[in-house]
């Protein structure tokens, strides 16, 4: 048998959903775009040809796959022009979370409607005060005792997706776990609560998605809000942030794989000297080393899914935050190497590629920058001292 990186199946997965990718494409997007409006009928159909929820258990839905599948997913849709940034958010942390962790209940409410698209769940870390240090956060939920619910107040900030969502897993911490290091809690919160407000960000991000600013005012929650064990910390919240550093590399791989693609076609056919620009190798080179740099980051996240998928959380923690480095670098590259390839077409609108110029930088800020995973490699992976 020849030795292969990836099955067949998955092969196919990414047939398949390549295929779907080039029915809508950036066209689709563009145009969704322009109209203000979310990619709902990619989104539906996704959903009905089971491609959303892969990673979610068979028997609430799901594919019965892992982030594995749901990362060639969105790869795949992003390398066609379209991609769903809430793969990142709704099945990818939302839905592992609630698998993992949920209870029975918590399973039946909101993993078949993760799995078919129908219901859409948003995730909100961050804060306005504390960023990249989420041990500043301070949202926080008070226990009513004379009902048991969780009140819960705080801020937070650029949360995606939040008008197409349903509920908010919100990362917050109990009023007696206030101060010191984070103890985080996730609640489900529904966008329809009393006290919960949301402001979209005017964001220069030429995307479908947008960006919320969020208000949590005593916002009462039932018990059964909790997802998980209050004590169970930061082991739940990492069991979903690892798949979305895992999702965050295939949605950076996807787009500069759809840039690379488009530069290339450009750079065959340009002909201003004697031969096509493509011929030149100060065109040419940089665009093999974006394919390179694009392939490399492949192999990383394809390392950390499979990881996250045999188990292993902390061995994933860290090639998670080494994929979505390189993959957000490499995405970066690619669409700059692609927007200079096409001349003055590299910034019309016509050709599309200089508003991914911003789209790209996301996979370099979020959901942890480039920074914080150097600081991660260096003193989790190279033992040396910290300077914050
Ligand atoms: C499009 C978009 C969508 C997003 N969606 C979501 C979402 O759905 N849910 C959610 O919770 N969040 C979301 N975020 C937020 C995102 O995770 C944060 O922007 C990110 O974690 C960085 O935090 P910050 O913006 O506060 O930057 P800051 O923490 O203020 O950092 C600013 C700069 O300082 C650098 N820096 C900070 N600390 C250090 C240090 N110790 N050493 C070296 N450099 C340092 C950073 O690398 C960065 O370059 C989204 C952001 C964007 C842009």
């Amino acid at each position: 048998m020849t030795p292969q990186i990836e099955s067949d199946e998955h092969k196919a997965l990414r047939a398949a959903v390549a295929a779907l990718g080039a029915k809508y494409g950036r066209t689709y997007i563009t145009r969704t775009i322009a109209e203000g409006r979310p990619p709902t009928e990619l989104w539906q159909e996704a959903g009905k040809l089971g491609y959303l929820g892969v990673n979610l258990p068979e028997e609430h839905g799901g594919g019965g796959g892992g982030i594995t599948e749901l990362s060639i997913v969105l790869e795949e849709l992003g390398a066609a022009g379209s991609p769903l940034l809430m793969l990142v958010v709704s099945p990818a942390i939302c839905g592992t979370v609630i698998s993992r962790f949920g209870t029975e209940e918590q399973k039946r409410a909101w993993l078949p409607g993760l799995s078919d698209g129908t219901r859409l769940m948003a995730f909100g870390i961050t804060e306005p005060d504390a960023g990249s240090n989420s041990h500043r956060i301070t949202t926080t939920a008070r226990r009513d005792p004379a009902s048991g619910d969780w009140l819960l107040t705080g801020r937070k900030v650029f949360i995606s997706g939040v008008d197409l969502a349903d509920a908010v897993l919100i990362v917050g911490r109990t009023e007696d776990a206030r101060t010191g290091r984070l103890k985080p809690c996730l609640f489900i919160v529904p966008t329809d609560a009393e006290g919960f407000r949301k402001r979209p960000i005017d964001m220069e991000l030429n995307a479908a998605e947008k960006q919320f600013e969020l208000t949590l005012d005593d916002v009462r929650l039932p018990a059964d809000a909790l997802v998980g064990d209050e004590d169970a910390g930061l082991l739940q919240l990492f069991a979903g942030l690892n798949p979305e550093r895992v999702m965050t590399a295939a949605f950076a791989i996807g787009m500069g794989r759809y840039a690379l693609s488009k530069a290339i076609e450009y750079a065959r056919d340009r002909t201003v000297w004697k031969a096509p620009i493509g011929a030149h190798q100060a065109i040419a080179h940089p665009l093999a080393q974006a394919h390179i740099d694009l392939e490399l980051a492949r192999l990383m996240m394809q390392k950390a899914a499979h990881l996250y998928d045999a188990g292993d959380d902390v061995g994933a923690g860290e090639a998670a935050n080494m994929a979505k480095y390189a993959a957000g670098e490499a995405c970066v590259r690619a669409v700059d190497q692609a927007v200079h390839t096409l001349g003055g077409n590299g910034l019309t609108r016509e050709f599309g590629l200089a508003s991914l110029i911003t789209a790209a930088r996301v996979a370099r800020i979020a959901p942890v920058s480039r920074e914080m995973i150097l600081n991660y490699v260096s003193h989790q992976t190279l033992g040396l001292p910290k300077s914050y």
